[in-house]
């Protein structure tokens, strides 16, 4: 993996980066923000471990930028104990995880595991079909960039003919799919739902098999 340490203490720095390197990990450490934005610009990364006071500005509003520029790398910030505060905003600003200072090297170790895992597990739960992107895992839909809120019929609707990807789902599969047992349907409930869809997502995103059933526009 190729990882990128923002760190401004060598003492903390050179031995990180050393260990993961043992574990055959590619480390590049830089002191500054500056030059760890010149080197995100050039490189993808696996994982960025980030300091939040660096000598050149605060790694929160690096992490911000960066979240911004919708680089996905997995981040885990690297701070000290007694700010609580700046770990909580470093989440809500998408970290996806932190070590306290002083750290155990191996604990470090553990965590890039854990977050590259869990972004890779992810990304496979991420469609992608045009300017849509569906995330299987919870349950969110967003069109270049911008959220879209789906009722759970309507999510129900596009998870099914999107799991049977060029599949003809007929009207019966997918009302039995939304509907729980013995859920009153009326007659043209799904039509609704899926005029809906069709009205947030892009009119042509679910073709219509008259008489057979539905699929998703390839
Ligand atoms: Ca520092």
């Amino acid at each position: 993996m190729r990882i990128l340490l923002i760190e401004d203490e060598a003492a903390l720095a050179r031995p990180l980066a050393e260990h993961l390197e043992a574990d055959l990990h590619i480390v590049e450490w830089f002191a500054t923000l500056d030059e760890a934005d010149s080197a995100i610009r050039a490189l993808e990364y696996d994982v960025v471990l980030l300091d939040l006071q660096l000598p050149d500005g605060d790694g929160l509003s690096f992490l911000s930028r960066i979240r911004d520029r919708n680089i996905r790398t997995p981040i885990i910030i690297l701070t000290a104990r007694d700010k609580v505060s700046d770990r909580i905003d470093g989440l809500n600003r998408g970290a996806d995880d932190y070590v306290i200072k002083p750290f155990d090297l191996d604990e470090v170790k553990a965590r890039i595991h854990t977050v590259c895992r869990r972004s890779a597990d992810q990304l496979t739960q991420t469609i992608l079909i045009r300017d849509l992107c569906v995330c299987l895992s919870d349950h969110s839909v967003s069109r270049a960039g911008q959220p879209i809120r789906l009722t759970a019929k309507e999510w129900g609707v596009l998870e099914v003919l999107l799991r049977r990807k060029s599949k003809i789902v007929p009207k019966e599969s997918l009302e039995a799919a939304i509907y729980a047992y013995g859920e009153e349907v009326e007659s043209n409930a799904l039509e609704a739902h899926i005029s809906r869809l069709r009205s947030k997502l892009g009119k042509d995103l679910i073709v219509t098999h008259r008489g057979m059933g539905y699929t998703l526009q390839p």
